[in-house]
């Protein structure tokens, strides 16, 4: 277990004010443990099942980030304890958080993901169908989700003008939504970007999460 990568991404992320979220996808809650026990709360997971059957065995304290693709169909699970949802990338995945949360008493809060990178195979909205999004009026009743920012992934390059490129695309979004729509909300604040490979350019444009797994845990098989 790398606990100095721990100690060094801390030390890096503190000048920005920066949340660390421990991407434990495909790792033993041991070694989810072994962080928790090091002060590391905030935890994210890419597979509902998964995160359904290591919340159940880890300490209640830990917030859990859902990262992935949320099927709309699976929300019910992860409702009743998730602490932010990541990738929303529809109205439809928005209406139904705002059901299951309204049935467990809850407020969700959520990031809305945007497509940022060149492959084609990234989820998230385009510039063009988050406005149309978030003009439909409906939204507005929807009182048991809260949108707190936005969240991207960069292309997995070594070029680091276009990770640049795309983060800055990224931050562009974060600042227009917030300028736009979001403009009376103070908890609007979050900028989701920044993996093992990429995080100290996320920093540098303005980050203020990022999503680490391979750096903590090892290379995921
Ligand atoms: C797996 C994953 C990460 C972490 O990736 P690493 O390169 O291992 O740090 C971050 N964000 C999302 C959405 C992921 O699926």
């Amino acid at each position: 277990m790398s606990n100095t990568s721990l100690q060094e991404i801390r030390k890096k992320l503190a000048p920005f004010n920066c949340q660390l979220v421990a991407v434990s996808k495909t790792k033993p809650v041991e070694m989810i443990l072994n962080l928790y026990d090091q002060d590391q709360r905030h935890f994210g997971e890419n597979r509902v099942q998964e995160l359904v059957d290591k919340q159940a065995q880890l300490p209640s304290d830990i917030h859990w980030h859902f990262i992935g693709h949320l099927q709309t169909n699976k929300v019910k699970h992860i409702a009743p304890f998730v602490h932010l949802i990541h990738a929303v990338d529809s109205y439809k995945l928005l209406k139904e958080i705002d059901k299951r949360a309204k049935a467990n008493n809850r407020v969700i809060s959520v990031l809305l993901q945007f497509k940022i990178a060149q492959e084609e195979a990234k989820h998230g909205y385009s510039g063009k169908d988050i406005f149309a999004m978030l003009d439909n009026e409906l939204l507005k009743s929807f009182n048991n989700i809260r949108i707190i920012g936005v969240m991207g992934m960069a292309t997995f390059t070594d070029n680091t003008a276009q990770i640049e490129r795309e983060f800055t695309a990224l931050q562009v979004y974060f600042d227009k939504l917030k300028n736009n729509y979001f403009f009376e909300q103070e908890s609007f604040k979050e900028l989701s970007m920044g993996m093992s490979g990429d995080y100290a350019i996320a920093l540098i444009h303005g980050s203020t999460m990022v999503r680490i797994g391979s750096l903590l845990f090892g290379n995921r098989a």
